[in-house]
């Protein structure tokens, strides 16, 4: 059972993922502030913030 989602350290927003859906050591991009974060740990997710790749997330 899950008490709720994490939350984007950046921008505080609450990311809907499970621990099925990433991996650890896994990116994701952040829904609200676009920033990727990346999963410190799982069983509960901790993100922290991704070091800035080269890699665009906004489609315009
Ligand atoms: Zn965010």
């Amino acid at each position: 059972m899950n008490v709720g989602f994490p939350f984007c350290p950046a921008c505080d927003a609450e990311i809907e993922i499970d621990d099925l859906d990433v991996d650890l050591g896994e990116t994701i991009g952040c829904p609200e502030c676009g920033c990727t974060l990346s999963v410190m740990k799982v069983g509960p997710i901790e993100l922290d913030i991704a070091e800035e790749e080269v890699r665009e997330w906004r489609d315009s």
